[in-house]
């Protein structure tokens, strides 16, 4: 068989945006004492995401533009107690502590930063009794009591399982829950840590739906070896357990330590699975080689959920 990497297509190669004002946003942010994934990742749709969907940095000033910004903030550290095999966050069994000033000072940040859309994620805490639930939904109670027009999507850990996790951060206050099934279920125990697992994952979504939340969501990574079939078994799946948004996105090898990468799968294929899934039912989805689970999703929010 063929062992060694596939060729990276040039639709792959983006470059990080610069320039005076892209660097201005990004020293508001060193003062406000955030971490974002999409800076820490240097998330190649960093531009776009900030930018409102304008493709320019600079209308993040526009005030049209940022009710649709969308950032993605780290919360619990930077360690994780997970090893997932396409995740290059650092693990280990015993984390720092949590912050006990984190959920104050983020809300803070955030009503001062005051974009439209946050997505709210952490690392795993295994370690934590309730996995660090209490700690999210107190970040988002406190982001909901500073700044009421934020709109906060939280993206969980499965909690092990534990739906009284789950219930917690879904009754926080939120507008949008979700957990990633990241691969088929075939692949999952080998591209997930062990302590996850697809059945799992389907009865985070579903249970955080019949607490009453509105909009449920989850991302899966193409381009890891899963078969047309598995991805179609996935998304009946997820429909059947009221998932209402799915996002697609090209799986990128971290470093020369994580998996490979199996195939890159080209652009019309992922429009494909776009068509398809909204065909199901999805109430939106976002598909595409360079697309996270967080993309755009200010712009998406706004355009189809407030319809
Ligand atoms: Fe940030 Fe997510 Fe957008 Fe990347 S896709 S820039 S991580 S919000
Ligand atoms: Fe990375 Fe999340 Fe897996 Fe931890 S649980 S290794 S942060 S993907």
């Amino acid at each position: 068989g063929n062992i060694s990497q596939p060729r990276l297509p040039s639709y792959l190669k983006t470059s990080i945006p610069t320039g005076s004002s892209f660097n201005k946003i990004k020293k508001d942010l060193r003062g406000l004492g955030l971490h974002t994934v999409c800076e820490e990742a240097r998330c190649p749709n960093i531009g776009e995401c900030w930018g409102g969907g304008s493709n320019s940095s600079l209308a993040a000033r526009d005030e049209a533009a940022k009710r649709k910004a969308t950032a993605t903030i780290m919360l619990m550290g930077d360690t994780c107690t997970r090893g997932c095999r396409f995740c290059s966050v650092k693990t280990s069994r015993t984390p720092s502590p949590l912050d006990p000033h984190e959920p104050e000072n983020t809300a803070e940040a955030i009503k001062r930063w005051g974009l439209g859309y946050i997505v709210l994620t952490s690392v795993d805490r295994d370690d934590l009794p309730d996995g660090g639930a209490a700690h999210f939904a107190e970040t988002i109670m406190k982001i909901k009591q500073k700044a009421p027009d934020t709109n906060v999507e939280a993206l969980t850990s499965d909690y092990a399982g534990n739906l009284q996790s789950v219930s917690l951060v879904a009754r926080s206050g939120l507008d949008v829950y979700a957990h990633n099934i990241e691969t088929v279920e075939r692949l999952t125990p080998f591209v997930r840590d062990r302590r996850a697992n697809f059945r799992q994952s389907l009865s985070v979504l579903r249970h955080a739906k019949s607490e009453g939340v509105k909009i449920t969501k989850t991302s899966i990574m193409l381009g890891l070896g899963e078969e047309d079939s598995e991805i179609m078994h996935a998304l009946e799946e997820l429909r059947k357990n009221d998932v209402d948004v799915v996002t697609f996105g090209q799986y990128m090898r971290p470093t020369k330590r994580h998996m490979k990468v199996v195939r890159y799968v080209p652009p019309e294929e992922f429009d494909h699975w776009r068509d398809v899934a909204e065909r199901m039912g999805f109430l939106y989805v976002a598909s595409g080689p360079l697309v996270r689970s967080s993309y755009k999703a200010g712009e998406f929010f706004i355009e189809n959920a407030l319809r």
